[in-house]
């Protein structure tokens, strides 16, 4: 019989799989205990928890579910606009913002294209890029940060798309604003740059890149409500861009693509500030405190300025197994070759303190460090 594959399209054959944080349920069947016994700091959720609000929101929403969404998410995309000082016609909707990076790379990539992205930068761009049969060009990382004039030295002809994480996960090296400018002063023209600050409401300090969408730049910037909104679970994500990117970025969207209890969460937890102030101080409190313990423990660890901290351990996929075992999940991250790490998400102080007495205990087992 004649495989499958020789009727798929090829360049799915050799595509890479996701892989998500292990979920609670999951962890808690194998250990056989209960799924509260766990603390997952695995994939930069919200430790608050969703935002009020939204949740309020929500559930005033599920009794319309009969009902198609808006499906030009017309409130939403205008609460936006209005929120960040650009026009509705400059803001598009994603289910997540991770299906806005695929609209990129339908709308913008094909057979002989090339996408530039900086070594470990978030691994959603190589899928999405392998998606449409495109090359990924990925430009050295030594230090763990991206470097523009590497990632500009990639471009050639054939360059569509240039991927920026702002700050980027796993790594939480944030690029400033010094470098953004004198990358946008020399990329050229047949190059779309997407500037993906799914963190960026952690930041003190946070870099403006919307003055290029502003501009009419070839730029995209794409957030989420999957981090600091604590809404992850429903899929909302968002891009905002000059109107005639956008206008090509609808074409490759399906009608419905964000649901109607999705938007009216987003909605809310958009208006909901004393959420968003809230869990950025637990995740500021968090993340020194975990910094601080990873230098009381000698390990090697990379000042993030997201909601997570990459943390040197030795054996990755070992010091993951073994804080499982003591009922704490982190991300091994050999997917992206940094075997001797793990990223662990800033949780509650309670969830934080409960991570590094487990993390003292498996460094003192583990014979590489
Ligand atoms: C978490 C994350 C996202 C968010 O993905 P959603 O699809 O919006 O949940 C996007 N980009 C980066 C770099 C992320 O870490």
């Amino acid at each position: 019989m004649r495989s499958v594959w020789e009727l798929a399209n090829p360049q799915l054959k050799d595509q890479i799989v996701y892989e998500p944080g292990k979920p609670i349920e999951e962890t808690a069947r194998e250990l056989g205990i209960a799924p509260e016994d766990i603390v997952k700091l695995a994939s930069n959720e919200n430790p608050l928890g969703p935002s009020p609000l939204a949740v309020v929101a929500m559930r005033e929403a599920v009794g319309n579910v009969h009902l198609y969404p808006d499906g030009s998410g017309y409130y939403l995309r205008e609460a936006i606009a209005k929120r960040v000082g650009v026009a509705r016609e400059n803001v598009i909707l994603g289910n997540g913002s991770n299906e806005i990076i695929e609209f990129l790379a339908h709308a913008f990539l094909n057979r002989g294209d090339t996408a530039v992205v900086s070594q470990y930068a978030f691994i959603a761009y190589k899928i999405a890029a392998t998606l449409f049969d495109a090359a990924v060009i990925e430009t050295p990382s030594p230090d763990y940060r991206h470097h523009l004039n590497a990632m500009l030295r990639g471009v050639t002809s054939n360059t569509r798309l240039i991927l920026i994480a702002n700050p980027n996960n796993p790594t939480g090296t944030l690029i400033p604003q010094r470098e953004i400018d004198d990358f946008m002063n020399q990329v050229p023209e047949h190059v779309v740059t997407v500037f993906d600050e799914a963190y960026y409401e952690f930041l003190d300090q946070p870099p403006d890149v919307l003055q290029y969408v502003r501009m009419g730049r070839n730029v995209v910037v794409v957030r989420t409500f999957s981090k600091i909104h604590g809404l992850a679970g429903v899929r909302v994500g968002y891009a905002m861009a000059p109107a005639p990117i956008i206008e090509v970025l609808q074409k490759a969207r399906e009608p419905f693509n964000v649901s109607s209890i999705a938007q009216a969460g987003a909605l809310a937890a958009l208006q909901d500030k004393e959420h968003q102030r809230r869990t950025k101080e637990t995740v500021d409190a968090g993340r020194a405190y975990l910094e601080k313990e990873f230098k009381h423990l000698g390990v090697e660890f990379i000042p993030g300025a997201a909601n997570f901290v990459m943390v040197r351990v030795g054996d990755g996929r070992r010091t993951f197994q073994e804080m499982l075992a003591r009922k704490v999940i982190v991300r091994p991250l050999a997917g992206y070759g940094l075997t001797e790490w793990v990223r662990i998400s800033v949780g509650t102080m309670e969830q934080n303190e409960r991570c590094i007495s487990a993390l003292k205990e498996v460094l003192k087992t583990n014979p590489t460090t």
